[in-house]
């Protein structure tokens, strides 16, 4: 069966001294937990000190994004081999925030995801509606397109080692969840369309995370959907009690 992952996003939160503190306290609440993958996704400044404090855990720590080359001209980026030197396993690819403030649309997301596969980390690849798609039930349409056009060129053993992040827009930093109803629609929409696009064994296999405003009060319930296999954490990440409760989830 798949192994749930519980992943915390710190977006552009915490110094050096501030993300020692919060991972020290995440690390105290995570010990014991073997059934599941626990993953923390600090700021690039402070990635490098955040996995050292993890060198003997098994939580993973990944890059909020990943550049597609491994060196040059690339101001403000950040190469997959850069993550891996300082200690990260994976990258958050495409996430909502990339999308709408930084413009980054599909194919980019395309080239960032194959880079990071290229050079063995593990993508976290977001997808999610806005609003108005939603309002305007388009939400599976905009859905399909993300995931075809950001999957491009993914062979079937690369899909494998891809997490695929379930994220409404409507839903992220806002307090509003999607509902477990709707999140496993959702969630069992994109599984049935890794497996016409791959084969059932492996759409079977990808774990899908929702995100959107998890907290320590829903996250039992998400957990308890058939096609929801993790969660990516915002807001909630950065409170290690809350954090710990949703790792412990049950
Ligand atoms: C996110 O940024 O991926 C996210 C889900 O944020 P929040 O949990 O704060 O909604």
């Amino acid at each position: 069966m798949r192994r749930p992952l519980l992943a915390g996003n710190w977006k552009m939160h915490t110094n050096v001294l501030e993300a020692y503190l919060l991972v020290a306290e995440i690390g105290k609440c995570s010990v014991g937990l073997n059934d599941r993958d626990v993953l923390l996704a600090p700021p690039y400044t402070a990635l490098h000190s955040v996995a050292n404090v993890l060198h003997d855990s098994d939580i993973l720590v990944a890059s909020q994004n990943v550049c597609w080359e491994e060196k040059g001209a690339f101001t403000g980026e950040i190469s997959p081999t850069m993550v891996k030197a300082a200690g990260g396993t994976a990258a958050i690819i495409g996430h909502s925030e990339r999308r709408q403030i930084f413009h980054e649309d599909d194919e980019m997301i395309n080239k960032r995801l194959l880079g990071a596969l290229k050079f063995g980390l593990m993508p976290l690849f977001c997808i999610g509606e806005t609003l108005e798609e939603r309002e305007a039930e388009k939400t599976f349409a905009v859905l399909e397109g993300q995931i075809r056009r950001g999957l491009a060129g993914v062979s079937p053993e690369d899909m494998k080692k891809t997490v695929v992040a379930y994220e409404p827009v409507w839903a992220i930093g806002t307090g509003k969840t999607a509902s477990k109803e709707q999140a496993q629609e959702v969630h069992a929409f994109i599984r049935n369309l890794l497996a016409e696009m791959y084969e059932k064994a492996i759409a079977d296999s990808v774990r899908i995370l929702y995100g959107g405003s998890v907290k320590p009060d829903n996250v039992d319930e998400l957990m308890a959907q058939a096609d929801i296999d993790g969660a990516l954490v915002g807001g909630a990440a950065l409170d290690p009690e809350s954090f710990c409760r949703i790792i412990n989830f049950t």
